[in-house]
This record gives structure tokens, C-alpha cells and sequence, in this order.
């Protein structure tokens, strides 16, 4: 049965409940990192005090159980996002460390001089600067899709790049700087009829809504445990198998090997391969654990719920006399990027967090989608589904108190 009493989900974080500069604090940073509910950290709590062992190496029980803890977290990722099978979810560090592991060793063994590599104009950092320095290597080139004034994708620009010589596209599903949730579905479908693979950054999309990474047919699917209320230091890169087994290894060393002598070393099966030295074994069972929440309250709940709480933290904003959204997508999800002409994002968010309230202030890694607004900063509200109306009318009052002070 799933949680569905949105006012006590918000009793699994605790962190929620305190004081911050003498007043309650209000969260509003979750497009950086959001919170992690209390079973998660007990899980964790819990691996580390009794648990803990090395994965993959040992003989020995305590071993084999950290083992199944850990792996357990493929299991549950498999079903969260829909993939064919297992040994198609890889664990990375992260977002950033998925992608880069698609540039270097798809780009090893599939990108060539003269090709190019398709991403848009409001991508993260993470899916920008590996491409350039892969495209540096190999002599390819980064093509640029991009948006029009509401931050969206402009279609007849992204068809009239697909050609020939692109290797993939690399594409954010949900913008982090503007909110904007791209067309997947049709940009999948265009490519995949020029045999084009393509990789999502999904870092946004997925703390958010359902994916479903074989209704989207998407190749390779990227996104972080910390920004669905799980640890840091741990991430999934999904990739189509008939990818992966063609792709060479990324980081060498231990647990991704078959044999090794000074002659010769052969290769472990995926997703293992992808897998080198200890990893991150508390974050992977404690990720496994949030999946299993997050199923809990069901993640189609969850859209709808901020959905509409997102429409009424931008009708809100919008009453606010000079305030100007950066980022009006028809289709939007969490995030709600907002300027004044006369008064610095920074200042607005000091201003909030004297009164407690956590926002983003700067370029959200993300500085050509910055230039392309031409702003140098955006002050950047993000939402979860732990946040209310509460939440955002705290938000609205403290921006107009930072209004009466610049
Ligand atoms: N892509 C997007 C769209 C993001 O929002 C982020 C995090 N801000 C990243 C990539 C990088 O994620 P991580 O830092 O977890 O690797």
C-alpha cells in the first residue's frame, strides 16, 4: 500500500524539523542534494555497525552478505526503472561519473574524427565538458542544440543536427538550472531513425517521475542516489546491454577482471567490468533502501503531488512586483529559477537564509544556459515532494522582506 498523506511523509526527515538562524527551516535546495528520510540512515546506521564487510571477494558470511545487501540495490534499480536486465545497471559514483564513463569509453570505441556529439544549450556542466574533452581527443566535434525564450528545446534545430556524422546525443531530461523537462520520447525516436544512440542526463528527471528506461528506448540513462534521498557518492548508469558488452573498460584495476598475468588480462562480464577496487558499499545497501521508500509513496504520486505544488509556487512567485522567471516550459518539473533586475541573486539568498530558508544562488553549473538568458545568476527554488504551500508562502514572504532591504 502506498503513503500517500503528503503532511506525514514530511515526519521521515528529520532534518526538516529544525531551527535555522532562530526560524523553522525551509528546504528548498533539493535540485542540489535533498534530504534523506530515517530509514535510509538507519539502514546505513545499521550496515555499518553490523554489516560491514568487503563485497565480491569473500568466502566467508559476513562477506556474502554484504554482498547480497549491496547487490541488492541492482535489483531494486532494475524494476524502479524498468531495464531488461540486470547486468544493464551499472553503479557509478554519480551522475557525473556515468556520464563521463559513456564519453570515454563509448567514445574509445565509437566516436571518430570528424563525428559529432549532439547535447543542448541549457545542459549541466556534467553533460557538457566530457564531450569536449573526448571530441578534443579523437578530433570530433560538440554540436549545440538550441532553446527558445520559454527554455525549450527548439525541434526543427535538433532535427536539422541529427545527421550522418552525429555519434550520440547527449541530452538533459530535466534541466536543473530551468526546470525544463525535454520532448525524451520524440528525440529518441528521431535519432534511433538515424541510428543515432542517445544518453539522458537524468539526474532531475528521476527523483521526480516514473522513467522507464525501455518504454523511452533510451541507450544510456545517468542519474544520482543523492538527489532522490539517498547517499552521496553513489549513481547508476543504465545502458543497453549490446552498448556495453562492445564497450572497453573505464577505470582498471580489481573486481573487473577475468585473469591477469604480465602477458595478458581479460575482462569481467558487465556490468562488473565497469566496476573497479571497493566501492561505495554502505551508499549502494542504503540506496536499495531508498528505492524501497520512495516505491512506498509511488513515484506517480509523487509527480502529481509536486506537480501541483510546483504551479503553486509559480503563481506565487509571479504576484512578486519585478520578479521574473528564467525557465517557463510548458512542461517544468521541481525547479523554480527567478531574478530581479535590481537586486543580485546572491543577496536574495543570503536574505533567505537569515530567515531559514535554503535556496541556490549562481550559475547552477550550467553557465552557457546562464549567457543564454543573458543573467549571470539565477536564484534557484527546488522542490521535493516533503515540501508545502507552507514552504513556498515562507519563501514568497522572505523574498519580498529581501526586497524592502535592496
Ligand atoms: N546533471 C544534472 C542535470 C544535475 O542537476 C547534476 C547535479 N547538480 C548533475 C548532472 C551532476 O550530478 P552529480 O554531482 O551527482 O554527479
Amino acid at each position: 500500500e502506498e503513503k500517500t498523506d503528503f503532511s506525514k511523509i514530511r515526519e521521515d526527515f528529520h532534518v526538516l524539523s529544525q531551527q535555522v538562524k532562530g526560524n523553522p527551516l525551509v528546504y528548498l535546495d533539493n535540485a542540489a542534494s535533498s534530504q534523506m528520510p530515517a530509514c535510509v540512515a538507519d539502514r546505513m546506521d545499521n550496515y555499518h555497525r553490523n554489516e560491514h564487510a568487503n563485497v565480491h571477494r569473500g568466502i566467508h558470511t559476513l562477506s556474502q552478505e554484504a554482498t547480497d545487501a549491496y547487490e541488492l540495490a541492482r535489483k531494486r534499480v532494475k524494476e524502479f526503472i524498468n531495464a531488461e536486465h540486470e547486468e544493464e545497471i551499472v553503479y557509478t559514483t554519480g551522475t557525473t561519473d556515468g556520464i563521463n564513463l559513456v564519453a570515454h569509453s563509448f567514445g574509445a570505441r565509437f566516436i571518430e574524427e570528424g563525428d559529432e556529439i549532439l547535447i543542448s544549450e541549457i545542459e549541466h556542466h556534467a553533460n557538457i565538458v566530457p564531450w569536449q574533452i573526448i571530441a578534443k581527443q579523437k578530433g570530433a566535434k560538440v554540436v549545440v542544440v538550441p532553446v527558445n525564450d520559454a527554455g525549450e528545446l527548439i525541434w526543427e534545430e535538433y532535427l536539422d543536427k541529427l545527421n550522418e556524422d552525429t555519434a550520440i546525443v547527449a541530452m538533459g531530461h530535466v534541466s536543473n538550472a530551468l526546470g525544463t523537462v525535454h520532448p525524451v520520447k520524440k528525440m529518441i525516436e528521431a535519432a534511433h531513425e538515424k541510428d543515432i544512440p542517445v544518453l539522458l542526463d537524468g539526474a532531475q528527471a528521476v527523483p521526480h517521475s516514473p522513467v522507464d528506461v525501455q518504454e523511452l528506448d533510451v541507450d544510456f540513462y545517468a542519474f544520482s542516489a543523492h538527489k532522490m534521498c539517498g547517499p552521496t557518492g553513489f549513481g547508476i548508469l543504465y545502458g543497453k546491454k549490446k552498448y556495453l558488452e562492445e564497450m572497453p573498460p573505464y577505470r582498471s584495476g580489481g573486481d573487473m577482471i577475468d585473469k591477469v598475468s604480465f602477458e595478458e588480462t581479460t575482462f569481467n562480464v558487465i556490468p562488473h567490468k565497469f566496476e573497479a577496487g571497493t566501492p561505495p558499499i554502505v551508499a549502494g545497501v542504503g540506496f536499495a533502501e531508498t528505492i524501497d521508500y520512495l516505491n512506498g509513496i509511488g513515484m506517480k504520486n509523487i509527480a502529481a503531488y509536486e506537480q501541483k505544488l510546483l504551479k503553486y509556487g509559480t503563481e506565487q512567485l509571479l504576484s512578486i512586483d519585478g520578479l521574473r522567471i528564467i525557465g517557463t516550459a510548458e512542461e517544468k518539473a521541481s525547479v523554480l529559477s527567478f531574478v530581479f533586475d535590481d537586486i543580485h541573486a546572491t543577496d536574495i539568498g543570503t536574505i533567505l537564509d537569515q530567515q531559514g530558508i535554503a535556496i541556490r544562488t549562481g550559475h547552477h553549473c550550467a553557465q552557457p544556459a546562464m549567457r543564454r538568458f543573458n543573467v549571470p545568476a539565477t536564484a534557484r527554488a527546488s522542490i521535493s515532494f516533503y515540501n508545502n504551500r507552507e514552504d513556498i508562502d515562507r519563501l514568497v514572504e522572505g523574498i519580498k522582506k529581501a526586497k524592502t532591504i535592496f
